[in-house]
């Protein structure tokens, strides 16, 4: 029996898990944070649920549908409400979440795999004394530093997140749109998580943004409590709603939020691989694809079959 080590319980790590633990190997996953999901993340704040990374997840691969349908049956639903782009809606992408957060989707792939959380791999070649393969999903930067090897060349966009809470239910725009996109200004994106029934807490209206990466960039080593105050008047503005109702907002910083553009894997050790979502689109599907595809080429390579 061959032992595999995967670092990351995102959606590329637990993929690959799942895939290569199902043909009969052993696989330890190691994650560094206290919950799964990584980059689909979901935080409860204030009494709310709220996803601060991941809005949303298309489902259009037959093998990812059967996967996710499998592992969160009715628990993952549709999202209703257009997006609107320069005020007009655009419904060319079917929206699913997950109705207890987006990284429940995470933990419900994980089911029955031995991941070991709050464990941060330092040096990810010293996990070749105990494993015949290690495989890391985390974002090639981190990945590269790992393995002791040069990151440079490949970029990830950074994205800064930040999430405002108003006291008062629907309030302006926000019944008429589930999100509002704007591909030139600072507000690339900003999404009402009342869309995703049973999440915010009766009373308040829940706003989650995604600045752009001009913004980010801009504005990435800043104190994460300076951004709620330099966002309101964007968000205020582009839903219609009075500050007068702001209640709480914070922010989370993604240093690697999306790969600028997916990229031929750099050679690493022997026996070491990488995983993520770089090698396809940052999207969560992309990312499942990634790790799936990867473990089924590795299986089938030969001297890692079961
Ligand atoms: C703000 C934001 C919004 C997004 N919106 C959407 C969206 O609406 N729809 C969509 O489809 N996609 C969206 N994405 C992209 C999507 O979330 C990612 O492409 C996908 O989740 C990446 O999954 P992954 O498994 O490749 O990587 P990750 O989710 O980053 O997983 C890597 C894991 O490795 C762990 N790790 C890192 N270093 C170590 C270490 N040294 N030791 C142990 N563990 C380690 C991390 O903690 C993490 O859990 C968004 C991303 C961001 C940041």
């Amino acid at each position: 029996m061959k032992r595999v080590a995967i670092i990351g319980a995102g959606m590329a790590g637990l993929a690959a898990a799942r895939e290569l633990a199902g043909h009969g190997l052993e696989v330890t996953v190691f994650e560094k944070s206290r919950g799964m999901g990584g980059r689909c993340a979901t935080k409860r704040w204030e009494g709310h649920v709220v996803d601060h990374g991941a809005q949303y997840f298309t489902v259009r691969d037959e093998r990812f549908r059967a996967a996710v349908s499998a592992a969160s049956g009715d628990r993952v639903e549709r999202l209703a409400a257009p997006v609107r782009t320069g005020g007009q809606a655009t419904e060319d992408t079917e929206r699913w979440f997950h109705r207890e957060g987006n990284s429940r989707l995470a933990r419900d792939l994980a089911a029955g795999l031995e991941v070991r959380l709050e464990t941060t791999v330092e040096d990810a070649r010293a996990l070749l004394g105990s494993f015949d393969r290690v495989v890391s999903s985390a974002p090639w930067p981190q990945t590269a530093r790992m393995f002791g090897v040069d990151p440079a060349g490949i970029d990830y966009v950074p994205c800064l997140a930040v999430i405002l809470a108003y006291r008062g239910e629907w309030l302006g725009a926000t019944g008429n749109a589930y999100a509002l996109r704007d591909p030139l200004g600072p507000l690339a994106w900003t999404a009402c998580e009342n869309h995703k029934p049973g999440r915010i807490a009766p009373g308040f209206t829940v706003l989650v943004s995604h600045l752009s990466e001009a913004f980010s960039r801009e504005h990435l080593e800043c104190p994460a409590e300076e951004w709620p105050g330099l966002v309101r008047p964007l968000v205020e503005a582009a839903w219609e709603l009075s500050g007068e109702a702001f209640a709480a907002g914070f922010g989370h910083r993604w240093r690697y939020a999306r790969v600028g553009t997916p990229f031929a894997v750099p050679a690493l050790p022997d026996r070491c691989h990488f995983a993520g979502d770089g090698v396809r689109a940052s999207r969560v599907e992309d990312a499942w694809l990634a790790g799936h595809e990867f473990a089924v080429n590795l299986i089938g390579s030969g001297p890692c079959a079961a």
